[in-house]
This record gives structure tokens, C-alpha cells and sequence, in this order.
């Protein structure tokens, strides 16, 4: 069965076929660690880890190198640490850590590098320094420049005619451009900005321009050319256009051979975004919803399609996922037959990742197991858990998801900490209230030298 998947670069479904079938390559642009991420920055992140987990099923887990960075250098980082006083790496480290824990929570599975900035900068500086020598990149005023013009198809990816691209470069330092629409490669540093935002370069002290990041860690990880590179819709002008343009003049080599982006998540149809100031963060919603329910309910659309995230699609991912594993439950005194899944789940991700389709799959399995007699719950009990494991669901215990307190524990977690705060800060009135809230819930806490735990009494 052939994967076939939208290349935003072609305009169409193809057949993927990797360079090399031991070592498929992908690469999907991180976070930049400087707040809570939002349930739309998780889209990319779940859509692409079910891109993972079929590669890997199709070529050999240890055949498939998957690389997503973490940008820990960048102008709204040096702002935070401003505002705050907290170091950069202070900040970079925390919000990396609850990035981590809030993907691992939606059942993302660690991709095979997390390269970060700030230790490829030589790298870097490398690719800027080929560029310049090719003809490439230019000195500006405030740093190093890429010159669009020198680059007979830049735009391919987006096909912008120049007055979009124009607009869309305005946002980067303009002084000494020789069009319009070049883009920073590298940023000088400016006065009075701190020691750790800064390093070395032929061209004075500066740091990377955004773009060159991804360049120079997806070919330091990966290669000069990958199979696949991912991110969302908004990050195909200009950010991959221009990752196209820096990897391939410095390179000589196209930087990927197929390009998927998936489209927004909303809130009443408009799109979830920091700047519009409606965002739902993974770390609150974890403290109301289970990860699980949240992972499924970003894949009942399909990843190229815009979804609204709404009550009503959490509470319908819960009940199907209790369906689920009621049907599941029912059968747990039954051995699962190891089996792939089947042919219908496969078939429907082959087909550039339709999880609705895939899911609707699985629903029709649940069906089937609750008709079947007892002799066919090994087979069908194999399938909805290796089908489950393609989709990164339902690999728990049904007894454990029947409890329903899986996404209460954070919310526990999260009263025991404020209590050890309480304490510290000597507010023993709100510790005990807190004590006293969980105990009526037959939540006990036990104070010890490791911290404090509890349990359900
Ligand atoms: P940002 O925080 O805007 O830099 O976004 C980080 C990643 O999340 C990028 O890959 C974006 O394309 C993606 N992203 C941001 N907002 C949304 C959204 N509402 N829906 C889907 N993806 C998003
Ligand atoms: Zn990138």
C-alpha cells in the first residue's frame, strides 16, 4: 500500500518514496520556549507524530530519524528575560520542560533529535559564510543579508508574487537592503542586549536571523536534503521559503522533497493565536481533560482542514474514547493476537494521514467487537490495539480509563503543589484549607522527606 501525501511544494498528492528507505528523514519546526504552548501549537506536533508512528511502521522504527528543534534564541526569548529579570536559560529550560511534558501528555512520541539553537550557531554561521561567498548574502547595516533577487525561483514554495512577499519581509530589519524583500540571515547585536543572546561572527556580534536555524540544524541532524519537512500552514511564507532559499544556494541540493502543513485550529472560526488573544493552553486544559481526549480530539480532523476546538468536540472525543475502551474492557480477559492493524485504519493514514477516516475505522471495530462472539476477541481485541497504537490511543488500561481520574491526578497534582507553596510561604491557613478540600474529596496527602504525595483513601 502506497503513503500518499500533500506537498505543498507540488500542489498534490504523491507517492512518497524516501531517498532511502534505511533512513527516512523528517523535520517539523518546534516551539520558540518562551510561554505556555497553546492546543494549536499542538497540532503539528500530534499530526505529525502519527506521520512518525506509520513511517515507522512501514520502514522499521529504527529506519525512520525524526528531528523537531527548539528554538532558545530569539527576540521575544531576550524580551521575556527583560520583563521577568529571569536568565534566558532559566526561561528556555522551564518552558522547554512543560513543552515536553504537555506533548508527552498528548501521547507525542520524542522524535529522534531535539537539536536546539543555540548549539548550532557555528553551523550557522557556516552556511552564511557559503553564502555570502556564492553571491548569496550581503553585509547590511544590522547584520547579514539574503538576497532574494540572486535566487532565480525564490518563492516556489508559497508562489507570492513579489508585493505579498514584499509586505511579508517588512517585518525584519530593512536597513541596507538591496530589495525589498531580503530577509536577515544574521542579527547585530544591539546595545545594551544581554551577554547570552550573543556570539561571535565574522560579522561582528549578532545572533541568527530565525529561518537560518532551521537550515543549519535540519542539515547538521538530518542532511542536505530531507524527505520530509513539516510545520503549519502560517510557516510556509516566509519562514520554509526561506529555509528553501538559504539551504538550497548554499547547498546546491532542494532541502526536502516533500513539504505538508496542516491547517489552524480555531476558536468560533478564528484561528488560535497568541496575538488574537484566544488561546487555550495545553497546561490549563490538562488540569479539565485527559490528554488522551484532547489527542483524539485533534485527530477527528483532518490535518490539512481547519478545526474548531470546542466543548462539545472534547466531551464527543470522551464518549467515543469510553466506547472504545468499554469495548476493550469487556474483553480483557482475552490474550490480543499480535496483529498489524487493519487494512481499513492502514489504508486511511496511507492516504495522506485521514484520521477521521481512520478513526471512524476504529469506531467500526468497537462495533464489531461488541456483536462478536468470544472466539473472534483475540483477533478483534489485536487489531484495535495495534490500530491504537498507529494513532497513539487507547494503550491503556480500560480499568484505569473506567476510573475516569486520569486527568483529576493532574488537577490533584496541581493542589498538592499549591499547598507545598502555601507552606513554604507560611500561609498554614491555606495549606490546611487545601488539606482539608482534598481530604473531603478521600484525597490524603503524605508529607515525607522526598515532598509530599497522596493518595486515594
Ligand atoms: P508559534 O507559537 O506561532 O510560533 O507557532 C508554533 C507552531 O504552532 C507553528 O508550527 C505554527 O504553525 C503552529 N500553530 C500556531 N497556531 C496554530 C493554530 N491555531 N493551529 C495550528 N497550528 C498552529
Ligand atoms: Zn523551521
Amino acid at each position: 500500500m502506497d503513503i500518499r501525501l500533500h506537498n505543498t511544494l507540488t500542489r498534490e498528492k504523491q507517492v512518497f518514496s524516501p531517498q532511502n528507505p534505511q533512513r527516512v528523514t523528517m523535520y517539523v519546526c518546534g516551539p520558540t520556549v518562551y510561554s505556555y504552548a497553546h492546543i494549536g501549537n499542538a497540532r503539528p506536533p500530534v499530526a505529525f507524530d502519527v506521520l512518525f508512528r506509520l513511517l515507522r511502521a512501514r520502514y522499521g522504527a529504527e529506519n525512520v530519524v525524526y528531528a523537531a528543534n527548539i528554538t532558545d534564541v530569539d527576540d521575544k526569548i531576550i524580551a521575556a528575560a527583560a520583563e521577568t529579570s529571569v536568565p534566558i536559560a532559566e526561561i528556555t529550560a522551564k518552558f522547554e520542560r512543560i513543552y515536553k511534558e504537555d506533548l508527552a501528555a498528548l501521547g507525542v512520541m520524542e522524535p529522534t533529535f531535539r537539536p536546539h539553537a543555540t548549539e548550532h550557531i557555528d553551523g550557522m554561521i557556516e552556511i552564511i559564510k557559503t553564502l555570502v561567498a556564492k553571491g548569496h548574502a550581503y553585509p547590511g547595516k544590522d547584520g547579514v543579508l539574503f538576497d532574494v533577487l540572486s535566487m532565480a525561483d525564490y518563492g516556489k514554495l508559497s508562489g507570492r508574487n513579489r508585493d505579498d512577499m514584499i509586505a511579508g519581509a517588512r517585518v525584519e530589519v530593512d536597513a541596507g537592503k538591496k530589495d525589498p524583500a531580503d530577509f536577515a540571515l544574521w542579527k547585530a547585536a544591539k546595545p545594551g542586549e544581554p551577554k547570552e543572546a550573543r556570539w561571535e561572527s565574522p560579522w561582528g556580534e549578532g545572533r541568527p536571523g530565525w529561518h537560518i536555524e532551521c537550515s543549519a540544524m535540519a542539515k547538521a541532524v538530518l542532511g542536505e536534503t530531507i524527505d520530509i519537512h513539516a510545520g503549519g500552514l502560517d510557516l510556509i511564507f516566509p519562514h520554509h521559503e526561506n529555509e528553501i532559499a538559504q539551504s538550497e544556494c548554499a547547498h546546491g541540493a532542494p532541502m526536502a522533497r516533500y513539504w505538508l502543513h496542516n491547517g489552524f485550529l480555531s476558536m468560533d472560526s478564528e484561528k488560535m493565536s497568541k496575538s488574537l488573544g484566544n488561546v487555550k493552553l495545553i497546561h490549563d486544559l490538562l488540569k479539565h481533560y485527559d490528554g488522551e481526549t484532547m489527542r483524539f480530539a485533534l485527530l477527528t480532523g483532518h490535518y490539512r482542514q481547519p478545526l474548531d476546538w470546542t466543548e462539545a468536540l472534547l466531551d464527543q472525543s470522551k464518549a467515543t474514547l469510553d466506547r472504545l475502551y468499554n469495548a476493550l474492557r469487556r474483553m480483557k480477559d482475552v490474550l490480543a493476537d499480535y496483529v498489524e492493524a487493519p487494512n481499513a485504519v492502514t489504508a486511511a493514514l496511507c492516504d495522506d494521514l485521514n484520521t477521521p477516516l481512520a478513526l471512524a475505522e476504529l469506531s467500526a471495530l468497537a462495533t464489531e467487537a461488541n456483536k462478536a462472539e468470544p472466539e473472534h476477541w483475540a483477533r478483534i481485541k489485536g487489531q484495535i490495539l495495534a490500530a491504537g497504537r498507529l494513532l497513539g490511543i487507547l494503550q491503556r488500561d480500560p480499568e484505569e480509563w473506567a476510573r475516569g481520574d486520569a486527568g483529576d491526578a493532574k488537577r490533584i497534582d496541581d493542589l498538592v503543589s499549591a499547598r507545598v507553596d502555601a507552606r513554604q510561604s507560611k500561609n498554614f491557613a491555606e495549606a490546611d484549607r487545601i488539606r482539608k478540600a482534598l481530604a473531603a474529596e478521600g484525597v490524603e496527602i503524605m508529607d515525607g522527606p522526598q515532598g509530599s504525595t497522596w493518595r486515594r483513601v
